[in-house]
């Protein structure tokens, strides 16, 4: 059960406008809005609805896109072979297809206001939010430091890479390091988890912590920031599992 989140709030309807592959089991959609805005902060998400054989199936997606890119908004998904929605988006959507999406929910947010030194911490496709924090932050010319630590299973499953890179060298502020768990042939990159000791060295207790991912990924991460002296405060977390 997601919170904040009432049934009777107008719902926003959008049409696929364009289905991008970003690594071999993650699409993006992207999804223009048939009337108006849509009003959001980075790092926030919607519900997207779908029916399927005849029911309506209703699942939280982090909004991929910056609210400064008007008229339409990304979700980047990731296939669960045996979920329900997600091989129906990867299989059976197409461009011109229409569905709702919820108001924008959640609290895993970032604006100027909150500081100007963030570390994003990733697993996996929990690098979603995160660009649309990053984009808006370069758009905005924010002199706000941010560092993305991304931990991904092999080198071809890192989502939006070539972007990433992009952001890098158009905003000196952004640092992206990128960190393989399996299959490191040929990555002459970092290789293992995000451990004790990257953290420790992009650490300082004055900056936000910002990590999304698998449920252990986010319990470890946050223990060992906690040990190294960050205050709860400043460790935001979004959790996409039971
Ligand atoms: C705030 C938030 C943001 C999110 N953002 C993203 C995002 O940006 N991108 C993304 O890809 N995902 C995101 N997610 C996850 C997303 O909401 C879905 O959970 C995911 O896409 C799987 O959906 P599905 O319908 O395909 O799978 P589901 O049908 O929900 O199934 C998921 C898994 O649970 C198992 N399962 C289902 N029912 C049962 C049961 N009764 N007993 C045991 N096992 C069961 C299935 O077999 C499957 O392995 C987010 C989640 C949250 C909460």
């Amino acid at each position: 059960m997601i919170s904040g989140f009432s049934m009777d709030e107008p719902r926003i309807k959008v049409k696929v406008s364009e289905i991008r592959c970003e690594t071999g089991n993650v699409k993006t959609f992207k999804l223009i809005l048939a009337e108006g805005e849509i009003v959001f902060t980075p790092g926030q998400f919607v519900m997207l609805y779908a029916k399927i054989d005849g029911e309506e199936v209703g699942r939280a997606y982090s909004i991929a896109s910056s609210p400064l890119d008007k008229g339409s908004i990304e979700l980047t998904i990731e296939l669960t072979p045996d979920g329900r929605l997600t091989p129906f988006f990867h299989k059976k959507v197409e461009v011109g297809d229409e569905f709702e999406i919820s108001q924008p929910k959640g609290h895993f947010t970032y604006t100027e206001e909150m500081g100007n030194e963030i570390v994003l911490i990733a697993g996996g496709s929990g690098v979603v939010p995160f660009r649309s924090i990053m984009k808006y932050c370069t758009q905005k010319k924010l002199d706000t430091k941010i560092t993305l630590l991304y931990s991904a299973k092999t080198v071809d499953r890192i989502i939006y890479r070539e972007e990433l890179n992009r952001l890098a060298d158009e905003n000196r502020n952004i640092t992206v390091l990128y960190t393989i768990t399996r299959q490191t042939e040929g990555w002459d990159g970092r290789a293992g988890r995000i451990d004790r000791q990257l953290l420790e060295g992009n650490f300082s207790p004055k900056k936000l912590f910002y990590i999304c991912g698998p449920i252990p990924f986010i319990r470890d991460i946050g223990a060992t920031l906690k040990e190294l002296g960050a205050d709860r405060q400043n460790i935001k977390r979004d959790v996409w599992g039971a």
